[in-house]
């Protein structure tokens, strides 16, 4: 038996950095927003390596002392023969506590006015009779009706993460292709010999095949070190097996705590962003760099911009025009379109490379000065000895 208990203006799905920064803005819009998550806790466990660029916070959030765990300004890359090369432009970049930020992320939503409901994972949703959303919430996997809880909505932002499964009652195709797919392990290790101000990028087929291995420094001695490997040449238990052979060779008699696996969309995002009164954000709309799985920083942006969009939306007499929420599209396609396309054309090639040619193209960067590597440097790089690939390059370059 379930019973529709509630109605709201918005409702958010998944409280990670996209559905909490969602909540938060629409609300401080002044709507009515109900923010639901299926774990008890969120945040936890973490599943992310923790990096995030300066600018890429700072363009959503002042960044908060209490959530950055270490500061790097360096980062290097190794080839799968050892070469090294190192990345001097990487400006200042910080290891965050995401245990803590999304725990503050999802108070801050709440301070703003949203209601937010833990274990309270949406199982339905879909659109009623009178143009509304209703969302089922259920916290009985073994019965499809006890414990069930409705809520109604006139617009329904989606921010579940990598499955993203609400999306598919919607019309969208959210299977990704095993190419647009990274299976990752990662851990925290406690070790001696980890350089504080310094990401490592290991790069190689033996290493991370298709994907790249991260050692990100958490200060006192302690790094996440994960890897990912693309979904095309995983199997099962490899992504595991890799990390834990990593970790005995370089770091023997490290110490490893809290070692999980977890999917990292590198695909292009999702189009539309918008079908109906239904936004998708974040992992759940593939709003990730397909070079090295960052989300965060998109996630966080697309979130804010999604709920102020969404709070906008309604007209003065409660009703939502839905045309408006075409403008969140709008704008992350201005913003960072491009650079989602660069990365993934990127992405597509490198996947490919085997180990002879990742050298290659260590080996030429390695000579460039560190302070000039950009993108458009690396194109040039890989895609010297093939003009077609080389003009293509160009155009994504323009
Ligand atoms: C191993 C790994 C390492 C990473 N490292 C980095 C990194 O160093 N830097 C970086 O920028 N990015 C990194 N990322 C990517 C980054 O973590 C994501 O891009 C980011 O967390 C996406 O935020 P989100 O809010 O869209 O999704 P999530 O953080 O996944 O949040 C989705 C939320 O929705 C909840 N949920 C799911 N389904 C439902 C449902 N049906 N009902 C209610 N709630 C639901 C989930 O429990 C979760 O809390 C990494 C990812 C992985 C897996």
């Amino acid at each position: 038996m379930y019973s529709i208990d509630k109605n709201y203006d918005i409702i958010v799905a998944g409280s990670g950095p996209a559905g909490a920064c969602a909540a938060m803005s629409a609300a401080s819009g002044g709507r009515r927003v109900l923010l639901l998550e299926r774990k008890p806790v969120p945040g936890v466990p973490v599943r992310c390596g923790e990096g995030i660029g300066h600018q890429g916070l700072a363009l959503s959030f002042e960044p908060r002392p209490e959530w950055i765990k270490s500061t790097v300004t360096r980062a290097r890359m190794l080839s799968p023969s050892g070469i090294g090369v190192e990345i001097g432009n990487v400006g200042k970049s910080y290891i965050l506590d995401r245990e803590r930020m999304d725990a503050d992320l999802v108070k801050m939503a709440v301070e703003a006015g949203a209601e937010f409901r833990a274990s309270s994972p949406a199982v339905w949703a879909g659109e009623t009779s009178s143009g509304r959303y209703s969302v089922i919430c259920s916290n009985n996997p073994n019965s499809p009706t006890e414990g069930q809880t409705e809520f109604e909505a006139s617009c329904l932002i989606l921010a579940d993460g990598v499955e993203s499964r609400l999306a598919r009652y919607f019309g969208w195709d959210t299977a990704l292709r095993l190419e647009d797919i990274e299976t990752a392990a990662f851990a925290r290790v406690e070790a001696a010999g980890i350089e504080g101000d310094c990401c490592t990028f290991y790069t190689g087929n033996s290493v991370a095949p298709g994907g790249y291995l991260w050692v990100f420094p958490r200060g006192a001695g302690a790094a996440n070190v994960g890897l990912g490997v693309i979904g095309s040449r995983c199997r099962s238990g490899l992504p595991r097996k890799l990390l834990l052979d990593f970790i005995k060779r370089t770091y023997p008699g490290g110490r490893v705590t809290d070692l999980h696996c977890g999917g990292v969309p590198v695909a292009k995002w999702v189009r539309p962003l918008v079908r109906g009164a239904v936004m998708l954000v974040g992992d759940a709309a593939r709003q990730v760099n397909a070079i090295n799985g960052a989300g965060l920083a998109y996630s966080l942006y697309a979130g804010r911009l999604a709920g102020t969009v969404a709070a906008g939306a309604f007209r003065g007499d409660g009703n939502l025009c839905r045309k408006a929420l075409l403008g969140y599209q709008r704008e992350w396609a201005k913003v960072f379109g491009k650079q989602q396309e660069r990365s993934f054309a990127l992405k597509e090639f490198i996947m490919s490379a085997d180990d002879a040619f990742l050298d290659r193209i260590a080996d030429s960067l390695s000579k460039e000065p560190p302070g000039k590597l950009s993108y458009l440097r690396v194109f040039m790089r890989t895609f010297s000895s093939r003009p077609l690939l080389l003009l293509k390059a160009f155009k994504l370059f323009r």
